[in-house]
C-alpha cells in the first residue's frame, strides 16, 4: 500500500501569497462534476500517488514525474473562468503530496470563489493530524482548510458500489471544521 516518497514539502504559503507554486496535474481541470462531492464541482486532479492500491481506478496518476506541470496561478485562472460551480474537489493521484499548492488553491477557492472544498486522500485524517504515515505539517494545514475529507486508501476487498462518493467501506466522508471532525458518513 505504500510506495516511494516524493520530494519533501517546503514552506506553507499564506492566504495572501501571490508567488505561484508549481504542481503536477494528472489531467485537465474538470467542471460540472456530480460524482466528486455535493452539487456541481470543479475538480483538480493531482499527479502522483505512492500507495498503488489494488483496483485503483486511476493508476496512470501514480507516477510523480508524469502528468502536466503547471503553477497555482494557472489553476486559479482556470477556476476563475468557471461558472455555476458549488465547490472545488481536490483529487488525484494524491493531493496531499502537493499540499503546498493544494492549500493555496483551496484558500483561493474559498476566499475568492466562495466555494466549499473537498479532498480525496489515501491518508487517514488521524494519521495526518499525528504526522504518521509520512504525513507532513503542510498536509494538516490543508486539512484545516477543507470542508470535507474523504480519507483512506481504496481497498478492493472492501469495495462497496453503494457508497456515495467512496469506493470501499474503510473510506470515510468526514465533514470538518478547521480540521476537527464534525460528522462521519
Ligand atoms: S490512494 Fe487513491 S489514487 Fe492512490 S493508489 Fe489508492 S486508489 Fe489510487
Amino acid at each position: 500500500m505504500r510506495g516511494s516518497s516524493p520530494k519533501a514539502v517546503k514552506a506553507i504559503p499564506t492566504a495572501r501569497s501571490t508567488s505561484p507554486i508549481k504542481l503536477r496535474l494528472a489531467g485537465p481541470i474538470t467542471h460540472d462534476s456530480i460524482v466528486d462531492g455535493d452539487g456541481l464541482r470543479a475538480v483538480v486532479f493531482f499527479q502522483g500517488c505512492g500507495r498503488k492500491c489494488e483496483g485503483c481506478h486511476n493508476p496512470e496518476s501514480w507516477d510523480f514525474n508524469s502528468g502536466i506541470e503547471v503553477d497555482t496561478n494557472y489553476v486559479k485562472s482556470k477556476l476563475l473562468g468557471l461558472r455555476g460551480q458549488n465547490g472545488l474537489t481536490l483529487s488525484g493521484g494524491e493531493p496531499m503530496w502537493q499540499a503546498e499548492a493544494a492549500l493555496e488553491i483551496a484558500r483561493f477557492a474559498k476566499e475568492e470563489m466562495g466555494w466549499d472544498v473537498w479532498a480525496f486522500s489515501g491518508f487517514r485524517h488521524d494519521d495526518i493530524k499525528a504526522g504518521r504515515d509520512r504525513a507532513t505539517p503542510a498536509m494538516w494545514e490543508l486539512v484545516k482548510e477543507l470542508d470535507v475529507l474523504i480519507d483512506g486508501p481504496f481497498i478492493l476487498k472492501k469495495r462497496d458500489l453503494t457508497l456515495k462518493f467512496r469506493g470501499s467501506k474503510n473510506q470515510r466522508l468526514l465533514r470538518l471544521d478547521n480540521g476537527k471532525i464534525v460528522s462521519i458518513e
